[in-house]
């Protein structure tokens, strides 16, 4: 089992709608999301991370406050003046939609002067599309860079690509960013109907092809309630994951499966069964409402 998993990324406040006016507080964000269900899965020993920006306010120590409680260590880069991101879900006739809030993110900056990681050989770097879309793109490359180095000294590197082009400059920015996010990776996390939309893939294997291609070894093609491609170059296998009868919110689905593939593939087990724990995992968080969910 790794070490240290280090997730880097933005998690930001989130409001949701609590009755007559009111609005409850959390914190989430796609990273954050796969950390907070690892350190539930890992084994205790397993230093379960998150690296980030933050500011110097209330919400802020709050938001680290958060991660120390859920048993999450803390790896924030202080930003004087700086706050964090925030997002609101709205309800209409039983439908979620969120409000982002998150130009001005201290978090936009994780990266500014990013010389090094906190990991060393045996851990793991876990990241996203997200993580990527936020940052400059010079501060992307020197994140890509560093991402880099670390990996040729014996870290393992995980990639969701998790593809949001409202946080892109454009489409073909996104799609060459992804690309270079998957050549530093070992393992490629997509979900195809993303993929198939931006990329334009035709297929699964088409979509895995593409991240072979791009060097990484390993890519676990998601596909919400169809079978999941686990693509190797040893070969092609697939999951289907089990029912979900009742589907209340979708929210973190991908996250949530990606803490329960990486738990029981870092522990040893097969690529089949991590993928199996990840969509058992995700069969519960989906049948709850909210991003954190108790599994
Ligand atoms: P993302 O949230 O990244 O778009 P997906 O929608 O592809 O991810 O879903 C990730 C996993 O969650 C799937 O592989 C599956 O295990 C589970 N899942 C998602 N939607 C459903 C569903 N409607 N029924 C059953 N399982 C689902």
């Amino acid at each position: 089992m790794t070490q240290r998993f280090l997730a880097i990324g933005e998690c930001m406040l989130e409001l949701s709608p609590a009755g007559e006016g009111l609005l409850a507080t959390g914190f989430a964000g796609d990273t954050f999301n796969t950390a907070w269900y690892l350190r539930k899965l890992a084994p205790e020993a397993v230093d379960v991370a998150y690296f980030s920006a933050i500011g110097d306010d209330a919400p802020s120590r709050e938001m680290a406050g958060f991660m120390r409680q859920s048993g999450i260590t803390p790896e924030l880069i202080e930003r004087k003046g700086g706050h964090i991101g925030l997002y609101m879900i709205s309800l209409k006739n039983g439908e979620r939609s969120f409000s982002y809030w998150r130009d001005t993110s201290a978090a936009k900056t994780l990266a500014d002067d990013l010389t090094t990681l906190p990991v060393a050989d045996g851990d793991t770097i876990y990241f996203s599309g997200i993580t990527l879309a936020i940052l400059a793109p010079k501060a992307r490359e020197r994140l890509l860079g560093v991402i880099s180095v670390a990996r040729s000294q014996g870290v393992r590197v995980v990639f969701d690509t998790n593809l949001r082009p409202r946080l892109w400059a454009s489409h073909d920015a996104m799609r060459a960013g992804t690309m270079e996010g998957a050549s530093v990776a070992d393992i490629v996390l997509p979900s195809f109907e993303d993929e198939a939309d931006i990329f334009g893939d035709l297929d699964k294997a088409a979509t895995a092809a593409r991240y072979h291609g791009a060097g990484c070894t390993t890519v676990i093609v998601k596909d919400g309630p169809a079978s999941v491609l686990v693509s190797t170059p040893k070969g092609q296998t697939e999951i289907q994951p089990q029912t979900v009868a009742d589907v209340v919110d979708t929210t973190a689905a991908g996250d949530s499966f990606n803490a329960g593939f990486l738990a029981e593939h870092y522990a040893g087990q097969s690529l089949e069964a991590a993928v199996e724990a990840g969509c058992k995992v995700s069969a519960k968080v989906i049948g709850k409402r909210g991003a954190l969910v108790a599994l």
